[in-house]
């Protein structure tokens, strides 16, 4: 990512204000997935938008009302499963409250696996916040590994790719009341076997991909910073050479054209 001087300005007093809720950011870490919250920063300072990022870990409250954005990146089995007993017990119910007043809530591998009711993992059961009706099974065969590249929908008619890794050992099946973020274009998916990739359920998004995610696909970054703020306009564009670059590469590494 190049810094450069925005384009184009807000004026000071109509500037909204991202705000964002990082869980757990220490544990849920793999692949940098940390990165996608530099992206978002940057995208919105790039643009005089104001940027708020507040975290909240093991054994800290969620506060109602307080983030437009709640991401959680992914992570290894073992912490994975201090975060699900712990977002189970602390922060289910005011995230399950925030995700049906509108919020975001982006999760990535094994934060988007916590957003379903279970986590089956060699004899124990981790407990998921029941955001998205989906369950994800530690199956016996190899990890699910590689580069993917996926087809979303986003808006209707709008069909465009995210491009990203992946490397799971769970493998989710989403249930009758739940639809993927995407079609698997290349790699596996949720599972290896359906063709099938993340979830979305309104503004409530998880997905398998790292890459980091967002310097890989700037232009989902776009879309849930104007779908977080609720911006009736889309945000103006940004000189995005080396995003693009970044993305035809993660392209073309998923053996894309
Ligand atoms: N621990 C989970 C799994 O292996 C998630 C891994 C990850 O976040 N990359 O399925």
């Amino acid at each position: 990512m190049s810094t450069r001087a925005a384009r184009w300005w807000w004026r000071v007093s109509e500037a909204p204000t991202l705000r964002v809720c990082a869980l757990y950011p220490d544990l849920m870490n793999i692949y940098a997935d940390r990165g996608n919250l530099i992206v978002l920063r940057r995208r919105c300072e790039w643009r005089g938008l104001g940027f708020r990022l507040r975290s909240a870990g093991l054994g800290e409250p969620l506060e109602p009302g307080t983030a437009d954005l709640y991401y959680i990146g992914g992570g290894q089995d073992r912490d994975q499963a201090l975060c699900a007993r712990d977002l189970a017990e602390r922060k289910r119910d005011v995230l399950r409250a925030e995700a049906a007043r509108g919020a975001v809530v982006l999760a990535v591998c094994g934060g988007y696996q916590l957003l379903g009711h279970e986590y089956e993992l060699g004899g124990e059961t981790l407990p998921g916040v029941g955001l998205v009706d989906l369950r994800t099974v530690r199956a016996q065969g190899p990890r699910l590994i590689g580069n993917a590249a996926i087809e979303v929908e986003l808006s209707p008619g709008q069909r465009r790719v995210l491009a990203g890794f992946e490397n799971h050992g769970g493998r989710t099946h989403l249930g009758p009341d739940a639809r993927p973020l995407g079609r698997v274009l290349s790699g596996h998916g949720n599972n290896g076997t359906d063709g099938q990739e993340g979830v979305r359920s309104g503004n409530v998004i998880g997905t398998y991909l790292h890459g980091p995610l967002l310097p890989k696909n700037a232009w989902f970054a776009d879309w849930l910073i104007e779908t977080a703020l609720s911006l009736r306009e889309p945000l103006a564009p940004l000189d995005d050479e080396l995003e693009q670059a970044a993305h035809a590469l993660a392209r073309r590494a998923a053996g894309l054209p």
